[in-house]
């Protein structure tokens, strides 16, 4: 019988904010707590680990899922607010369908039918969204708990995650608050890989609204049209002229409620963009830039990847309540999720998704925070 592995690393680094006198290292490690966040449904305890840096930016991330439960980041009066949606309870996080602040895997995004092939070989998965495999399945990595090691350096506090899944189954300065997840990945067995993070992210303060007042800027000059299924089609699609054009900056909400067959699918954004990387073709590049007017906070995405998922919270209905009681309503966030496209291993003209042993999958995604004055 041949076992397959394959072993994830995420590093979750955020970076110490300014150049110290003091011996940084030192000052990184002082960042990192530790403390019980509950137990999965099989009662094993997972823990939260609180992640932090001078400037009092604060990353509080669970080893259930790779979970980035809370993110606190200042405005441009230096007030700080949680800008990511989630749950204040572990069991509300095993029991939740919407992903939050999750590591997303095997295979980030859908694979149409739960069906590809490798060679000969013939893969069923398990179907969780329609006729379709979404996000990894019934029990995706977001759903796992991982072994948490602290690896604070000298750029910060820093969390690795790994976890083991079985067959069948930069050059950035220090000086910044930026959160970088850093994805690794190797196997014995061909395989397909798509690790991507699930915040949903808003600006203004986690529970605050919708998001449609928020401007995007995407470096993309293609998307990938979908069809009911939110399955590629495999048109790579000009995004001039349409509703899905944010090379300049524009507020998410000005054309979302459009009539246009590609927004009426997705109701809403809900599609991969192809990144215009220039000749910076697998070196990080300058994804997206989305900027809050009221509180002036801004997030830069910045990755590795050749596309990003651009998604506006389309299915969140408000039932059930998030952090600190709030409900989370339709478009109340958007996520921006790096990845290779939607279901590539059933699309040979899309970047290749497969990760043959011997060879080590390496991502990285850095999301960026500043306050525009
Ligand atoms: C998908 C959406 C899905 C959401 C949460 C996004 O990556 O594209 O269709 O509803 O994740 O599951």
């Amino acid at each position: 019988m041949l076992q397959s592995r394959i072993t994830i690393t995420a590093m979750l680094l955020l970076s110490a904010i300014a150049i110290t006198i003091s011996s940084p290292t030192a000052e990184a490690k002082s960042k990192m707590q530790k403390q019980a966040f509950g137990k999965t449904p099989d009662g094993e305890p997972v823990d939260l680990y609180i992640l932090g840096n001078k400037n009092g930016v604060e990353a509080a991330i669970t080893n259930y899922g790779g979970t980035v439960v809370s993110l606190k980041v200042p405005d441009r009066q230096g007030k700080f607010d949680d800008v990511v949606l989630g749950y204040d309870k572990m069991e509300d996080y095993a029991a939740g369908k919407s992903y939050f602040g999750a590591i997303i895997g095997r295979y980030g995004n859908r694979i149409a039918h739960g069906k590809f092939s490798i060679g000969k070989s013939t893969y069923t998965l398990a179907k969780n969204n329609g006729e379709n495999t979404l996000h990894g399945g019934n029990v995706g990595f977001n759903k796992r708990v991982w072994t948490a090691k602290d690896v604070s350096n000298a750029a910060g506090a820093a969390l690795e995650l790994t976890y083991l899944s079985k067959d069948g189954e930069e050059g950035f300065p220090g000086n910044q608050n930026a959160l970088k997840i850093d994805y690794s990945a190797t196997t014995d067995k061909e395989t397909v890989v798509n690790l991507t993070s699930h915040s949903y992210f808003n600006l203004a303060g986690q529970g605050s609204g919708d998001v449609l007042q928020h401007h995007l800027l995407l470096h993309a000059d293609r998307f990938t049209p979908v069809d009911a299924g939110l399955i590629p089609t495999g048109e790579l699609r000009k995004v001039q002229g349409t509703p899905f054009d944010f090379s300049k900056p524009t507020a998410i909400g000005a054309r979302i409620d459009q009539d246009e067959e590609q927004i009426k699918l997705g109701m809403g954004y809900d599609h991969n963009f192809v990144l215009t990387r220039g000749s910076a073709k697998g070196a990080l590049a300058l994804a997206a830039v989305v900027h809050e007017p009221k509180s002036g906070r801004v997030l830069e995405v910045w990755t590795t990847e050749p596309g990003v998922q651009f998604y506006t919270g389309n299915f969140l209905d408000g039932t059930g309540t998030g952090k600190g009681g709030k409900p989370y309503a339709r478009r109340t966030a958007f996520c921006l999720e790096t990845q290779h496209f939607p279901d590539s291993p059933n699309h040979p003209a899309f970047p290749s998704p497969l990760l043959k042993p011997g060879a080590h999958y390496h991502t990285t995604t850095v999301y960026k925070f500043s306050a525009e004055k």
